[in-house]
């Protein structure tokens, strides 16, 4: 996903990998979805048909990548990757499509990013199997149908609202990631620290990162590595409540977890337009922000979280953000 520069970056490095569960029994939180998804990937391997084709929603850093290697793992099958962006032709998705095993996931990250022809395209190997594809242009144009290996698409997408309904309608299994909550984040981050060699000393050091993580297991990851690093120069390289309090304040996280991203859509807010309404256009263009940078990164936690409202005239913050703000 892209995502701004918020201790969030959409590469995947070895210690990335480290620090992804591979199972669903590893996977720390998300219960309802998890006990779901083990129902349809048993029914469809008893029924040895590959799974419905499955669309993970929600914002960026959730577990949307990692679930979906779970679901070719668990169902004992290959896994292909992809990015909607990196699909240019209507030819460059043919060549993933006819290269796939029977049976084996296809994810499509950003899905939603698809283009529109790209798209069409997509409809009859999701449901029937088949690729259409024109060859050739103008009177000389003949259209050629394809069959393809049966194969399970797992599509991740910031929102569903993003999707055009045929698409969105043509996965059989929705599933929408929920933020996590900070004791399955501290869960994650002890994880974490364990694949890392970092040291925690006291459960309360990790409970505080966790409050402050923004719900996000990769926001989690990424300030426990951080604060190791202050751990390493400024102590002894063992967290300790104090360390994780001092490092999270030299990294400009508040103790709610907002960053300086959100505090500048806030007091954008509050300084130009009294708190609100303003609508996302104007916001956009106010912070120099992308619209969907506000709508996919900053807006879902804020809104979660109570700290604004989204009203028919636009967004309004909340009695809790001038309190939070002091204000
Ligand atoms: P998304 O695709 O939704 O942006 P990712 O699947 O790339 O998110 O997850 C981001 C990071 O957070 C990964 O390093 C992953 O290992 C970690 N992560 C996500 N969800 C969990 C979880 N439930 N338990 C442990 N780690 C997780």
């Amino acid at each position: 996903m892209e995502t701004p520069d918020r201790l969030i970056d959409a590469k995947t490095t070895d210690d990335l990998i480290k620090l992804r569960p591979e199972s669903l029994d590893a996977l720390i939180g998300q219960s309802e979805l998890k006990e779901n998804l083990r129902i349809f990937i048993a029914a469809a391997k008893q029924k040895n048909v590959p799974m419905d084709h499955v669309l993970f929603h929600g914002p960026p850093g959730l577990g949307k990548t990692t679930l979906a290697h779970i679901v070719a793992k668990e169902l004992g099958v290959g896994f292909r990757a992809t990015a909607a962006p990196m699909i240019a032709k209507s030819g460059d998705l043919a060549a993933i499509l006819t290269n796939l095993q029977p049976m084996d996931v296809l994810f499509i990250d950003e899905i939603h990013r698809l283009n529109p022809a790209i798209e069409e395209v997509l409809y009859s190997a999701m449901e029937d199997f088949q690729l259409d594809l024109i060859i050739g242009e103008g009177p000389a144009a003949r259209s050629v149908r394809i069959d393809l290996p049966p194969f399970t698409l797992v599509g991740a997408t910031t929102r569903t609202g993003l999707l055009t309904t045929p698409l969105r309608d043509r996965f059989g299994i929705p599933m929408r990631l929920q933020f996590y909550p900070p004791e399955d984040l501290q869960k994650i981050i002890m994880r974490s620290s364990k694949a890392l060699s970092v040291s925690i000393a006291e459960e309360e050091a990790a409970h505080e990162i966790a409050k402050r993580s923004r719900g996000t297991p990769r926001i989690a990851n990424r300030l426990l590595k951080r604060i190791s690093d202050f751990a390493l120069i400024k102590g002894d390289g063992v967290i300790t409540l104090d360390v994780a309090k001092d490092s999270l304040k030299a990294l400009h996280v508040d103790n709610g977890g907002l960053d300086e991203l959100d505090h500048q859509y806030l007091t954008c807010l509050i300084d130009n337009y009294g708190g609100g309404p303003a609508g996302i256009e104007t916001l956009s263009a106010a912070m120099a922000e992308e619209r969907s940078t506000l709508e996919d990164v900053i807006e879902p936690y804020l809104l979660q979280q109570g700290y604004i409202q989204r009203t028919p005239r636009g967004r309004q913050v909340t009695q809790k953000t001038y309190t939070h703000l002091g204000l």
